[in-house]
């Protein structure tokens, strides 16, 4: 496929996108320490030699009160431009082009300087904004001309202001946040004030020739929120004010729908941008759960914006935009959604990378060099092809060693076969397909159907063996798990029968993703349609009513269900800050009984026996489903590499005098914790030492 829409260049009159390509903003921590500033300009080069057309940083305060976080990352004097100069050079040296966000973040600061318009707590930090005075408005506005000046001065092509999910200029703009008496609260007009000034100061002080980009916000999915009329009025006065772009924002940070998760269908909000691209004469930008160049060039086709915004797929794939216009697009590493190594890192204070990407943020750290000249090629075997054998033996083999993969099931993939049939999760196929297209591209020797033992091991006369065999469902000691009404898992997603009332036992991620399955009806059609799952989730797209809400259609759960486990407390404590809340929403809407602080007593006819507080009852169920956690499968690793593999994280160890290295990686190193984040990561980080 060609995407003549998306790889068109874009001409802004004053100067030119190469393409329609966006790389939206995305904090990954690197902005926030002036000492990482080289390796964040490493990290956008990268994406500008992959081609991307215009790139936005992640969010930086104008000043003290708008941080983020605790000294957080500020443009507010001279002083900082030489770390920025580091970025706009290694971006403009790959031909690209690049925005600073301008991010204030009101009332969602985590930190006790924070303001607001009005002092209203908000529902996600602990600190509760003082109201800013008339004069306290006006120097804000001050501030962000001042740090749009300087960006410019640092060699930026233009900023975007952060208008949208909730964030200080959201709190003017929304009767939600905004009870001021001032001229700057009441009315649409007072309350955009804010808005229209900062965009009036930054073109007055930046000039004519420089891209200013406002991310407004289309949907803000709060009690409280903007109309479309407003929102309409808002972007009016925004053009007229001197605005070069409009980016899409969709949903307050605190709005109780979820906007970016793997189980929003993709592209569920484009309509917003495609109506807001019929009321002004500036180009909009699309954005939102839009990870492949075929939906965005449809999407540009469809005239539902003139650019398109992608932050995650490029940090899953810098060469997004490369492989598109190289017809390899079949060779993209798909963002598949799951926010586990971006957003929920961003939110412990941690470094963003990519689950499926693990040099992301780290491209100084993890590099894949090819061997060099008289460096030795190794015969490597890589035994199990779930992600973390995947990741080994696809990094090793581009580097130039000879890999052989081994797979006892007809089809690679491990584990994410399983993940990808959990409705919401399809995405995780991508994830297959990708590791498919670079085993042939970097011509590994694939055996599937292949269980590989020992002996074969000690036949192949490798240098290497990598074990990747994963793990073994865990079976707890319960009187009754043999019986015929228990299945684990793995049964289940396979596709085994399940009765109408279903105990699960253990409130992991799988436990979670296996009631999700559970409640799903035969024939439903998966992924679920756009406009059902807008309805489910009470999203109203006319935005008639404030904030785009209306009452969630109801819904019919095709099973009973308990979810079980023996801690006490919430359930689900475990999962992804950015997704936990909604498998616990979806979870809680079908009428799921969460239960902690149990202990399994026995399976029997009746189902499962539980205690509670001393309290012991039937739990009358047709079925009981094991998701009680995994152990290390490694029986193919010599007795002294497995003692050295748990004492010293998988240390390579030659068990017999000129026999192979053994490693060991992912699940069948340690099972407790694991997930593909660190089973992929492991993998990539094994190879590039090899
Ligand atoms: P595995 O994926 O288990 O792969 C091991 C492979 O080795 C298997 O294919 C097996 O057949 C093969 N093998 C074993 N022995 C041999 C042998 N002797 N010879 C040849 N081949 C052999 N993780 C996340 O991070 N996020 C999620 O959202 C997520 N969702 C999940 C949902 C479900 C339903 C499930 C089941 C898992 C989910 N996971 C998720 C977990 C994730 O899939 C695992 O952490 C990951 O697959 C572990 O990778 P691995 O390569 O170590 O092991
Ligand atoms: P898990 O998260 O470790 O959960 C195992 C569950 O089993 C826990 O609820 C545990 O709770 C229970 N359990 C453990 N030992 C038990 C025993 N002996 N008897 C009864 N119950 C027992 O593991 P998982 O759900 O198998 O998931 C595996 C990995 O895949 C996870 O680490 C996770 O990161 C990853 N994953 C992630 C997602 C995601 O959305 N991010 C989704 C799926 C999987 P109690 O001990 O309290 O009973
Ligand atoms: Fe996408 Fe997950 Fe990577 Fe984040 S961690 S960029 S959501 S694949």
């Amino acid at each position: 496929m060609s995407y003549p829409n998306l790889l068109a260049e874009l001409d802004l009159g004053f100067t030119r996108l190469r393409n329609r390509v966006v790389m939206g903003s995305m904090h990954t921590g690197m902005e926030d320490r002036f000492w990482n500033y080289p390796k964040l300009a490493a990290y956008f080069r990268e994406r500008a030699k992959g081609g991307v057309g215009l790139i936005v940083t992640g969010g930086i305060s104008p000043n003290r009160q708008g941080w983020l976080l605790p000294f957080g990352g500020t443009l507010n004097s001279v002083f900082d431009l030489r770390n920025h100069r580091l970025v706009t050079d290694a971006v403009h040296a790959e031909g690209g082009k690049i925005a600073l966000q301008i991010l204030h973040a009101g009332r969602y600061g985590y930190q006790p300087f924070v303001v607001s318009a009005s002092a209203i707590k908000s529902p996600i930090s602990k600190f509760k904004p003082r109201a800013l005075t008339t004069a306290g408005v006006a120097r804000t506005v001050r501030d962000y001309a001042r740090c749009a000046r300087l960006a410019q001065r640092a060699g930026y092509d233009g900023v975007e202001i952060m208008g949208s999910e909730g964030y200080l200029l959201n709190q003017f703009l929304c009767p939600r946040t905004n009870r001021r008496t001032d001229r700057y609260g009441g009315s649409i007009e007072n309350r955009l004030r804010l808005a229209r000034e900062i965009v009036e100061r930054v073109r007055a002080v930046c000039g004519r020739d420089f891209i200013i980009v406002y991310r407004l916000s289309l949907i803000d999915l709060v009690e409280g929120g903007n109309t479309w009329d407003e929102t309409v009025q808002v972007a009016r006065a925004l053009e007229a004010a001197g605005v070069t772009l409009f980016n899409t924002g969709i949903g307050w940070h605190e709005a109780r729908v979820p906007t970016i998760v793997t189980s929003v269908p993709r592209a569920a909000f484009a309509a917003l941008s495609k109506r807001l691209k019929a009321a002004v004469n500036v180009p909009v930008i699309v954005s939102n759960r839009i990870n492949t160049p075929e939906l965005a060039e449809s999407l540009l086709a469809d005239g539902a914006g003139d650019l398109v915004s992608m932050a995650r797929p490029l940090l899953a794939d810098p060469e997004f935009v490369a492989k598109a216009a190289g017809s390899r697009a079949h060779e993209i590493n798909t963002c598949i959604a799951c926010n586990q190594a971006c957003l929920d890192h961003t939110f412990k204070n941690q470094r963003a990378s990519c689950l499926v990407n693990p040099r992301a943020g780290h491209e100084t750290e993890l590099v894949y060099r090819p061997l060099a000249a008289g460096q030795p090629v190794r015969s490597v075997a890589v035994v199990g092809a779930g992600p973390a054998g995947l990741s080994a033996a696809t990094v090793a083999a581009s580097r130039g060693h000879r890999v052989t993969l081994f797979e006892a099931h007809p089809q690679i993939g491990g584990q994410f076969n399983l993940a990808m049939r959990v409705p919401g999760k399809e995405e995780f196929s991508e994830t297959i397909r990708y590791f498919q297209s670079q085993l042939q591209r970097h011509h590994v020797d694939v055996r599937l159907a292949t269980r590989v033992d020992s002996a074969m091991l000690a036949a192949g006369a490798y240098d290497d063996v990598i074990v990747a065999t994963g793990i073994v469902p865990r079976r707890p000691a319960i009187a009754g798990i043999d019986g015929p009404n228990v299945l684990s898992y793995v049964d289940v997603l396979r596709g085994a029968p399940v009765g109408a009332r279903v105990a699960v036992i253990g409130a992991g991620g799988i436990g979670f993703d296996v009631s999700e399955f559970l409640l799903h009806r035969a024939g439903e059609p998966l992924p679920m349609p756009r406009d059902a799952w807008l309805d489910e989730w009470g999203v109203d797209l006319s935005v008639s009513e404030r904030g785009g809400l209306k009452t969630p259609a109801p819904v019919q759960a095709a099973r009973q269900i308990w979810l079980l486990q023996r801690k006490a407390g919430k359930l689900g404590m475990g999962l992804g800050k950015t997704s936990g809340w909604v498998h616990r929403a979806t979870l809680a809407r079908h009428g799921v009984t969460m239960l902690g602080d149990v202990s399994y007593r026995e399976i029997g006819e009746r189902g499962l026996k539980i205690a509670r507080a001393g309290v012991e009852e039937w739990l009358e169920v047709d079925t009981i489903v094991v998701c009680a956690g995994q152990e290390s499968l490694r029986e193919l690793l010599p007795q002294a590499a497995s003692a050295t593999a748990s004492a010293s994280a998988g240390a390579p160890e030659r068990p017999v005098p000129g026999g192979p290295r053994y490693h060991v990686i992912g699940g069948a190193k340690v099972a407790t914790e694991l997930d593909a984040k660190r089973a992929i990561r492991e993998g990539a980080e094994l190879a590039a030492a090899l």
